[in-house]
C-alpha cells in the first residue's frame, strides 16, 4: 500500500531540474528502476535527424526513436496531415463507424505487403499486433474444429513485445521476461538461426527446427519469427534460406506462419519487407514501430483471406478482439502521409547509401580489441562488444559526443532515420569508435 500524501496541484514551472526531479521520483521509463533510475535527458524539440535537449545539446538521433522515425522529426508533410485530420475529427469509435483515413491505410498496406495479405486489423502498439496475430492463429484452428493446435512455435533470441502472449514467444532466457515464466503460455522454442546473412548457407541450420515441426505439428497453431533481423533479442541478422525453409515447413506441416515485421518492415533492411529477402509471404504479418513514421502509436496485423474467412465462419462468427482506439484517425492520417513519402521511393537509395556508409565506417571496427562482431544490413548497424556496456556512463559519453545512441547489454547499434546524411553517419560512427576506447563505458 502506498503512503497517502495529500493531493497537491502540480505547478510545474519550466525549471528543468524540477521537471527532471519529478520525472525521477514519479515517472516510470522503459525497463528502469524507481529506486535507482538511470538519468533521463530532457528533450526540448526535435527536427530532421536532431533531438535538442533543454540543456542545449543538439544530438544526431541514431535510434530513430526505436526504429520508428523514418523521414525525420517535425516533418512538414506529416505535421500537416495530423493537423488537417484533427480539424475534422481526432477519434471516433471503430465499432459500427468507419472513416477514410483507416480505409486508405488498409488499401495501402494490402497493396504494399507480400502477396495474399488482404485483411487488415488495426491496433495500438506492436505488442498488441502480436497478441492479435496469435489470437487469429488460435481462433483459426478452433474454427476448423481442431482444438489440439493451440501452441506457438518460435526460435530463440526472438523479441515480440512485452504483453503476456507476446512475452511467451520472446527468448525464454534473454527475452527479459524470465520471471513471468510460471504464468506464461507454454510454447515451443527451436534454436536461433545460426547462418549469418551473407555467410555460406549451412544446410543443417534448420535441422532442429524441422525436427520440432515433425514432432509437434499436431499441436502447433502457428510459427512466429522476425524475418532476417532478430531485433531486441540480440540484433542478429540471419540467412534468407532459413526464412525460406520456415515457410516450406509451415506449408508441409499445416502450420500458420506469422512474420513479425514490426522492426524490419517499411524499408529498414533494404527491402520494403524483410520477407522479400526470402521471397516468401506469411499467412499473418505484424507491423508497428515505423507505421506512422514515428509520430504516433499504431500497429497493424494483416492476414490472408483464408485466415480471415475461416475465423469468420467459425463458431464465434467473428474475430474476438476490438480495442477502444482501433483505427485512430489521427494515427491513420499520419501513417498515410508517411507511406506517401515512402512510396515516392527515395527510401531505396537512402537505405542503400546508409548501408554502404555503415559498412565502410563500422566493419573496420571488427578488429578492435573490445569488439566481438560487427553486423550491417540496410539502415541497421550493430557493434557487439565482448563485455556489457555501462549504461549511465556510455549514455553520458554519447550525449557529450553529440549523438543519441542507446545500447543494451553488449549491443551498440544504430538504425538512423532514412534522411541521415553521410556527414551525420560519420559522426555517429566516430562516436561509437570513441566510446570503444573508453574503459569507463564498459563493465
Ligand atoms: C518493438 C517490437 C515489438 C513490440 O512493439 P511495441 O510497440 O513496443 O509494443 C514486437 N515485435 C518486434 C519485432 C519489435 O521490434
Amino acid at each position: 500500500m502506498s503512503t497517502n500524501s495529500p493531493k497537491k496541484t502540480l505547478h510545474m514551472n519550466k525549471n528543468q531540474t524540477e521537471i527532471l526531479e519529478y520525472d525521477k521520483n514519479h515517472v516510470w521509463h522503459p525497463y528502469t528502476s524507481m529506486t535507482n533510475p538511470l538519468p533521463s535527458y530532457l528533450v526540448d524539440s526535435a527536427a530532421g535527424v536532431h533531438i535538442t535537449l533543454s540543456s542545449g545539446e543538439k544530438l544526431i538521433d541514431g535510434m530513430s526513436s526505436w526504429w520508428s522515425v523514418l523521414h525525420g522529426y517535425n516533418h512538414p508533410e506529416l505535421n500537416r496531415a495530423l493537423i488537417k485530420q484533427s480539424e475534422k475529427f481526432s477519434h471516433v469509435m471503430f465499432g459500427g463507424l468507419t472513416h477514410q483515413p483507416a480505409v486508405e491505410l488498409a488499401q495501402k498496406l494490402v497493396a504494399m505487403t507480400p502477396c495474399g495479405l488482404n485483411k487488415v486489423f488495426l491496433s495500438d502498439s506492436g505488442s498488441v499486433a502480436v497478441e492479435v496475430a496469435l489470437k487469429m492463429a488460435i481462433q483459426y484452428w478452433h474454427s476448423k474444429n481442431n482444438t489440439e493446435k493451440h501452441k506457438i512455435l518460435t526460435v530463440k533470441n526472438g523479441y515480440h513485445g512485452d504483453t503476456f502472449a507476446a512475452m511467451s514467444v520472446c527468448d525464454p532466457v534473454n527475452g527479459m521476461h524470465q520471471l513471468f515464466e510460471p504464468v506464461l503460455m507454454k510454447n515451443l522454442f527451436a534454436p536461433a538461426p545460426k547462418t549469418a546473412f551473407g555467410a555460406t548457407w549451412q544446410q543443417d541450420d534448420c535441422a532442429q527446427l524441422a525436427a520440432m515441426f515433425a514432432k509437434h505439428h499436431h499441436e502447433i497453431a502457428a510459427f512466429i519469427i522476425e524475418p532476417i533481423v532478430q531485433g531486441a533479442g540480440g540484433m542478429r541478422i540471419y540467412h534468407p534460406n532459413y526464412l525460406k525453409t520456415c515457410r516450406a515447413l509451415c506449408d508441409q506441416y499445416d502450420v500458420l506462419m506469422i512474420a513479425d515485421e514490426i522492426a524490419t518492415g517499411l524499408g529498414r533492411t533494404g527491402k520494403l519487407f524483410a520477407c522479400e529477402w526470402a521471397d516468401i509471404s506469411p499467412d499473418i504479418i505484424c507491423l508497428g514501430k515505423t507505421l506512422t513514421g514515428g509520430y504516433m502509436t499504431l500497429a497493424a496485423t494483416l492476414c490472408t483471406d483464408d485466415v480471415a474467412n475461416t475465423i469468420s465462419r467459425g463458431e464465434a462468427n467473428c474475430f474476438m478482439h476490438g480495442p477502444t482506439f482501433m483505427g485512430n484517425p489521427l494515427a491513420c492520417a499520419v501513417a498515410n502521409a508517411s507511406l506517401n513519402i515512402l512510396m515516392r521511393n527515395e527510401w531505396q537509395q537512402q537505405v542503400a547509401d546508409i548501408e554502404q556508409a555503415l559498412k565502410h565506417m563500422l566493419l573496420p571496427l571488427k578488429s578492435h580489441t573490445r569488439v566481438f562482431d560487427v553486423r550491417v544490413l540496410g539502415a541497421i548497424g550493430v557493434v557487439e562488444s565482448k563485455t556489457p556496456v555501462d549504461m549511465a556512463a556510455i549514455q553520458k559519453r554519447f550525449v557529450e559526443l553529440g549523438v543519441w545512441i542507446r545500447p543494451f547489454g553488449k549491443l551498440i547499434y544504430i538504425m538512423p532515420p532514412f534522411i541521415t546524411d553521410l556527414e551525420q553517419l560519420r559522426q555517429l560512427s566516430a562516436a561509437i569508435k570513441t566510446v570503444l576506447s573508453d574503459d569507463a563505458c564498459f563493465q
